[in-house]
This record gives structure tokens, C-alpha cells and sequence, in this order.
């Protein structure tokens, strides 16, 4: 039986792999690494497709949050708003600009902040709220926003989703083109993306050692910045993009067909939400998920677990204190969840055997 991945990045290389050799030839002749017209062309592509002003690329989605962090001032001693069910890179930005992480639980449905435990977390020494837009849904911002502090979004799994017809909600977003995302590059690499140029001329000078000029030091900044060669990958897919967050719409769709008759629960998407679909993810009973996980595996299906620990129950956040039973519908999730293979060029074939296997593995 061949084998069904949960991201085929072959096959996405496979649409580009002109246009890249092209453009990697094109850097080559030049030898212009850093920043460039590559660079600033997918600067400006980007911002036209996320429908803002301003994109500063950075070199992951990590040091994106980090900067856009630092860019609405968020620092020591500072508290920082964000779920507990998120990739562990929203709490570890957080932590490296020095303030607190403030966890709060998600909506059992949507797996999305819960706005109403958000809003009630915010205290005077609240300086930014992370509302994740986990899975490839936007989170409720608009809600978010009575708040009064800035909302930094973390866009790494969101690229081309809406929520209300807009794509950008927010004070500023952070999103990643690690190679597994909807946009991904060949290696790591990030954006910050916000309407307030002088958010964005902050992040661009935190990005490049804090000046804008060669040195000229303005501020202590760090070295992440976006690579040329990275640049070109993200102009050829960027091109395709909206065509493949479709097609994962569609594979969505079908997941959602097959499986009505089947004993999981389903994704759900928010009132006013068009998702991307960065992941697919599924619900079976606690007790025999691991087990089904290993039997899909076993079976040559690439399903996965986004993610198995909440922050506040992975060794690295232990300082906070939170034990189990702190925030029960993340903990609930985490022990539940299953990620299905979804990617743009997944075959209705492909997806009836992931089923297949699934309906197998559940016994
Ligand atoms: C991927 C991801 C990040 C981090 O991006 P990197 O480019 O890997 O640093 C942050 N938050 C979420 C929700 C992610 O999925």
C-alpha cells in the first residue's frame, strides 16, 4: 500500500520546481543572499495577499512573534494573554521578551482562545493578547479588541484565511513559512505583517541589529532576517496559494463526507470563519487514540498530533505552576485530537483510504 503522508511537500515541489530553479539561478548571478529585490518583491506580494501595508520578513515564525512583540512593547515584567492549546513557540516568544505567560483555555469546539476567559485574564499590566489561529481558522479578534491592549495575532497556520471577509484583525500578525505551513520556504523563515508602518519600520529594525542603515544601531536588535533563496520559494508558491488553500477546502469538504458516518468528531468552523485548513484534525475517545494513532501509522497513513502536551504541562512552562485540570478543555483536546494527511494535491482516493484506515483502526 503506498503510503499517504501528512504533508506532501514533494508534491508541492513538484508545481514549482521551474520556477524556483529559475529564480535560484537568477540569486545565484548576483549573489545578492540577503534581503534584495527578491526579498522585497515577496515583501510586497505577501502584504498585497494578506491585504495590509506593511510585510517585514523575518527568519521564522518564532522571531516573528517575538519581534512584534517587542514592536507594541510588550517587555519585562509585562503580561501577555495567550491560549493554552498552541504550538509552544506563541508561549516561548513571550517568554523571551521577558514578560509573563498568562495561559487561558479554548472554546471545546473550535479549539480557538476562549474570548470570554481572555477578556477576564486582562489585568493593568496586560500589554498584548495572542489569539492563535489554530488549524488554519481565525480566531474571534473583533472580540478581543474591547481590551484596549494590542492584539498581536499568531497567523502561522492561517495564511489566506477570512474571518468576516478580512484576512488581518489585529494590531499586527506573525505568521511562519517553516516547510510544513500553507506558505512554506525551504528551510525556516517568518513574516510580521501590519497596517502601522511605524510597527513595521520597528520590526525591521529589531530584525537587522536595530538599524535601518548599516551600522547605524538604533536599538540592541538581533540578526533574523529572510533569506533570498527562501525569498524565491515563497514568490513561486505564493502565486498558487489561493488555488491550494481551495483545494484544501475541498479535501476538507470530502474528509467531512466520508467520515459523517463515522465515530469521530469533526472540525468545526466559526460563524463568519473561511478557513485554510492547515490541519485537519479529528476527535476519538481518549483512551484509544494513541493506539489508533499507531495503527493508522502502521498502515502507511501520516496522521499526527497538533499538539499532544498544553503549555502549561510541557516541562519548559513548569515555572507557571499550572498542574493538570488548569484549563480543562485544552487538557480534554490534547489527550483526543488526531490530525488527518491534508495538502493541496491530496486524491479523493487517497483521502477515502485514510478513512478506510481510520474506520479500521476504530474497530
Ligand atoms: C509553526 C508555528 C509557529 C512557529 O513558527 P517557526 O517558523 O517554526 O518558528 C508559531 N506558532 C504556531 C501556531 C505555529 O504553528
Amino acid at each position: 500500500m503506498s503510503k499517504i503522508p501528512l504533508v506532501d511537500l514533494q508534491a508541492a515541489h513538484a508545481e514549482v520546481a521551474d520556477d524556483v530553479a529559475v529564480g535560484f539561478k537568477r540569486v545565484l548571478a548576483n549573489t545578492a543572499f540577503i534581503g534584495g529585490e527578491e526579498v522585497a518583491g515577496f515583501e510586497r506580494e505577501y502584504a498585497e495577499f494578506a491585504g495590509v501595508e506593511h510585510c517585514v520578513g523575518v527568519a521564522n515564525g518564532t522571531d516573528a512573534l517575538e519581534l512584534a512583540l517587542r514592536a507594541v512593547g510588550v517587555g519585562r515584567d509585562d503580561e501577555a494573554i495567550l491560549p493554552a492549546n498552541t504550538f509552544i513557540a506563541t508561549a516561548e516568544a513571550v517568554a523571551r521578551v521577558g514578560a509573563r505567560v498568562v495561559l487561558v483555555d479554548c472554546d471545546p469546539s473550535t479549539y480557538l482562545i476562549d474570548t470570554d476567559a481572555a477578556l477576564a485574564a486582562v489585568t493593568p499590566r496586560t500589554k498584548a493578547i495572542l489569539p492563535v489561529h489554530l488549524y488554519g481558522q481565525q480566531a474571534p479578534v473583533e472580540v478581543l479588541r474591547s481590551a484596549g491592549v494590542p492584539i498581536v495575532e499568531d497567523a502561522a497556520q492561517s495564511q489566506g484565511a477570512s474571518r468576516n471577509g478580512a484576512g488581518f484583525h489585529g494590531s499586527i500578525a506573525a505568521t511562519s513559512f517553516y516547510p510544513g505551513k500553507n506558505l512554506g520556504a525551504y528551510g525556516d523563515a517568518g513574516a510580521v505583517v501590519t497596517d502601522d508602518g511605524a510597527l513595521a519600520t520597528t520590526v525591521r529594525t529589531l530584525s537587522q541589529h536595530g538599524g535601518l542603515r548599516k551600522y547605524e544601531h538604533e536599538l540592541i536588535g538581533v540578526n533574523s532576517r529572510l533569506d533570498a533563496l527562501q525569498a524565491v520559494v515563497l514568490r513561486a508558491k505564493l502565486t498558487r496559494l489561493e488555488r491550494w488553500n481551495e483545494a484544501r477546502r475541498a479535501a476538507a469538504a470530502r474528509y467531512d463526507e466520508l467520515l459523517s458516518t463515522v465515530d469521530v468528531v469533526r472540525p468545526v468552523a466559526a460563524d463568519g470563519n473561511v478557513p485554510v485548513w492547515h490541519l485537519y484534525v479529528v476527535r476519538v475517545p481518549a483512551d484509544r487514540r494513541d493506539d489508533i494513532l499507531a495503527a493508522l501509522n502502521a498502515d502507511g497513513v501520516g496522521a499526527g498530533i497538533h499538539y499532544p502536551f498544553p503549555v502549561h504541562l510541557t516541562p519548559a512552562f513548569a515555572g507557571l505552576g499550572l498542574g493538570a485540570g488548569s484549563f480543562p478543555h485544552a487538557e480534554k483536546a490534547a489527550g483526543e485530537i488526531l490530525s488527518l494527511p491534508i495538502y493541496p494535491q491530496i486524491t479523493p482516493q487517497q483521502q477515502e483510504r485514510v478513512v478506510e484506515a481510520l474506520v479500521s483502526a476504530l474497530g
